[in-house]
């Protein structure tokens, strides 16, 4: 038998939003590793064994599935969204860059999906229509004065931003602080869309400006987009012109 390491993105929720790439790929598989709720994405079935894992064991995670495909299982490893987006692709490749040589030689491929942001923007109309950038709130691998940094360096350059990972249970004050950073170097009338849990049935979307803006108003199944200087409204969406 010979193996392979598919990385693939489930996309935001929807079955509809799975690419028909991926689907095949989790239909031949042997394997399929990722976080819990993810791999609960994946339909059981005879001949296909689940490995759920938990958060925050990504590189063990990565590991396990290379060495499965070296022993010639067919391996998915699924993400939420798409796979490069803040999700395993890089886990794959630094456990990859740690590991045997032989590995190098592998059946490698990395499947992309609808990552949140795209499915969030095209949900409130078009606010990510012209230049625009992605940040991970996340100060898990980071500190947080970098992500401090690239938020006001954003702002100056006038991008639209989308913000992944905006709060969680073990840093729910940080929010408030980049909420605060926006407001200094974006003004208060700015827009922002909160975007919760887009394409499920959950689904919630809230567009406010930034003086209207509350940090209770994210979890962690929330999307956030900020608008550049041009973003404005018209009826019930919200859209950044091609020209700024
Ligand atoms: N690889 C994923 C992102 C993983 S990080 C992707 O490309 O979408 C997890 C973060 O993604 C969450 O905290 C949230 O900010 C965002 N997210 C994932 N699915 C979402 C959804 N359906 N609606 C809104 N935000 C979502």
């Amino acid at each position: 038998m010979t193996g392979w390491l598919v990385i693939a993105g489930l996309g935001p929720g929807a079955g509809a939003l799975v690419t028909p790439e991926v689907s095949a790929a989790l239909a031949e598989a042997t394997d399929v590793v990722g976080y819990i709720p993810y791999v609960a994405r994946v339909a059981p079935r005879a001949g296909l064994t689940l490995h759920p894992s938990d958060n925050r064991v990504e590189l063990d995670r990565a590991a396990h599935a290379l060495r499965m495909a070296a022993d010639g299982r067919r391996v998915v490893v699924v993400s939420s969204g798409d796979p490069g987006v803040f999700a395993m692709a890089s886990a794959v490749f630094e456990a990859l860059e740690a590991g045997p040589s032989d590995w190098q030689a592998l059946d490698i491929r990395v499947l992309p999906g609808i990552t949140a942001m795209l499915a969030a923007a095209a949900a409130a109309g078009a606010p990510l229509g012209h230049d625009f950038c992605a940040i991970n709130l996340s100060d898990n691998l980071k500190p947080f004065a970098l992500v401090e940094r690239r938020l006001r360096l954003a702002a100056e350059a006038d991008l639209a931003m989308a913000f992944y990972n905006p709060r969680s249970k073990s840093r729910p004050h940080q929010f408030a602080r980049v909420l605060g950073i926006l407001r200094e170097s974006c003004g208060p009338d700015r827009l922002i869309t909160f975007a919760r849990a887009v394409s499920t049935p959950d689904q919630r979307l809230l567009t406010v400006t930034l003086a209207e803006s509350t940090e209770d108003m994210a979890d962690m199944r929330t999307v956030v987009i900020v608008g550049n200087s041009a973003t404005r409204r018209v009826g019930r969406w919200v859209y950044t012109p091609r020209s700024a």
